[in-house]
């Protein structure tokens, strides 16, 4: 996404910019749901989409439920829900084809005073004045020129899932589907929200339910049995879905069963194929090096509590552009893109540790974890999660 972004916009600016992906077929059709917010549109509309047509769910409520399945707070927070799919595609019809190359691993990089050169893993390679590295949290380009920084684990996981909404009981439906709901076990957070349907299928009875359950699991025990799949290979950074073994499934539906509100609980035993996502933190102290800049995950993965992944993606993209309009020579404008988003992406990362912190008790002094728990209660989660106005303090 983040890589879209800069490219489009790159164009835009007079730049010839090319994307390289490393995976060899389209990415349309992956992914499940995103929140967005103004400066996400804002930044679609620079690139050339219009995101107020279609863009998603439009919500007005946010809502609580006990174990029981009571309600136990509502809050009025509206907010427009999206897929990373529908997101993907807008900006990939903004990119012709012949500058967006399939089945390009990045493996190395040399750079000079006079350009930089990309080396593929198919043994070709490209140059150019300038190379973005928007490659993810596990980024190759990161490690080329910033290989001290490395994720670290946040000693939570998620396990994540999405159900149609045509298999949702109307019960279930009535309580859950058109909201952002929560349920708080005892350091977690169970959030579920109603998105797309496959193609992008805006039309009532045909979206799905996106849920994302967080829980602790420590790095040495829990961590190993839920990421290592039926060969006895250990997926350090995630492990893909097909491959999580029927017994790890068990214990999720297990866990759903005891833990979660009857609602809840539901949409995690009709959820067909449930995924599951270590949870890091990347914390780059540099954007730039040389004539490499790093966007997106690559330079900062923040915890998905602020669900800023993709915004704070968008904005990097833009930022970086606009430093390049404004500076004739690449260094001086990677320096001024470096100030820029550097401490605004620190904030970021900031609050999603604060909103975290107490999904990971393990991992805290007793005086912290009590300091986190201001933010587990129903008034508090109903209005911190998802919302960057703390940025514009
Ligand atoms: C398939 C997919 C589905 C996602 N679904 C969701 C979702 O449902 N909800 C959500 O909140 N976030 C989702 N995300 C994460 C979200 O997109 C990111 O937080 C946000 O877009 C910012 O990340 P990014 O664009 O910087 O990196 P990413 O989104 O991780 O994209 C990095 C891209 O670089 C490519 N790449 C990696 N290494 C190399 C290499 N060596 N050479 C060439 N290419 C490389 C990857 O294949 C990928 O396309 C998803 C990401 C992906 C890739």
């Amino acid at each position: 996404m983040s890589g879209l972004f800069a490219a489009i916009l790159l164009r835009q600016a007079g730049w010839q910019a090319d994307i390289y992906e490393r995976v060899d077929v389209g990415l349309i059709g992956r992914g499940a749901g995103i929140v967005t917010h103004a400066e996400m549109r804002a930044v679609l509309r620079a690139a050339g989409c219009d995101p107020d047509r279609d863009l998603g769910i439009d919500i007005s409520q946010r809502r609580t439920l006990d174990r029981s399945g009571r309600i136990i707070g509502e809050h009025a927070c509206p907010q427009t829900l999206t897929s990373w799919d529908r997101v993907f595609r807008m900006l990939r019809a903004q990119c012709p084809d012949r500058h967006y190359h399939i089945g390009k691993e990045l493996q190395g990089i040399e750079q000079s005073d006079a350009g930089v050169i990309a080396h593929f893993s198919d043994g070709s390679r490209a140059t150019g004045d300038l190379l973005v590295g928007a490659d993810g949290f596990r980024s190759n380009v990161r490690a080329a020129v910033l290989p001290a920084v490395k994720p670290v684990y946040a000693g939570y996981i998620a396990w994540r899932g999405l159900v149609d909404e045509s298999a949702l009981p109307p019960a279930v439906h009535a309580d859950v589907f058109e909201a952002m709901v929560f349920g708080l076990p005892p350091n977690q957070q169970f959030i579920c929200y109603p998105v797309a349907g496959r193609d992008n299928d805006l039309r009532a009875g045909h979206r799905r339910c996106n849920f994302v359950w967080y829980r602790p699991a420590e790095e040495a025990t829990a961590l190993p049995w839920l990421l290592t799949d039926a060969d006895g290979n250990f997926h350090a950074l995630g492990i893909p879905p097909p491959l999580i073994r029927p017994e790890v499934i068990a214990s999720l539906h297990e866990a759903s069963r005891a833990l979660l509100a009857p609602q809840l609980d539901t949409i995690v035993g009709l959820t067909l194929q449930p995924f599951l996502q270590p949870i890091f933190d990347v914390e780059t102290s540099r954007m730039a090096v040389g004539r490499v800049a790093i966007i997106g995950d690559a330079a900062f993965l923040a915890r998905p509590h602020v669900a800023a992944g993709v915004t704070k993606a968008a904005e990097d993209a833009l930022a970086l552009v606009e430093a390049l309009r404004g500076h004739d020579d690449v260094a001086t404008a990677l320096a001024a893109f470096e100030r820029a988003r550097i401490p605004v992406n620190r904030r970021i990362m900031q609050r999603a540790r604060e909103l975290g912190g107490y999904l990971q008790p393990h991992l805290l002094s007793p005086d912290a974890l009590a300091a986190a728990e201001r933010h587990h209660t129903p008034q508090a989660i109903m209005a911190e999660i998802a919302v960057l106005d703390f940025l514009k303090g």
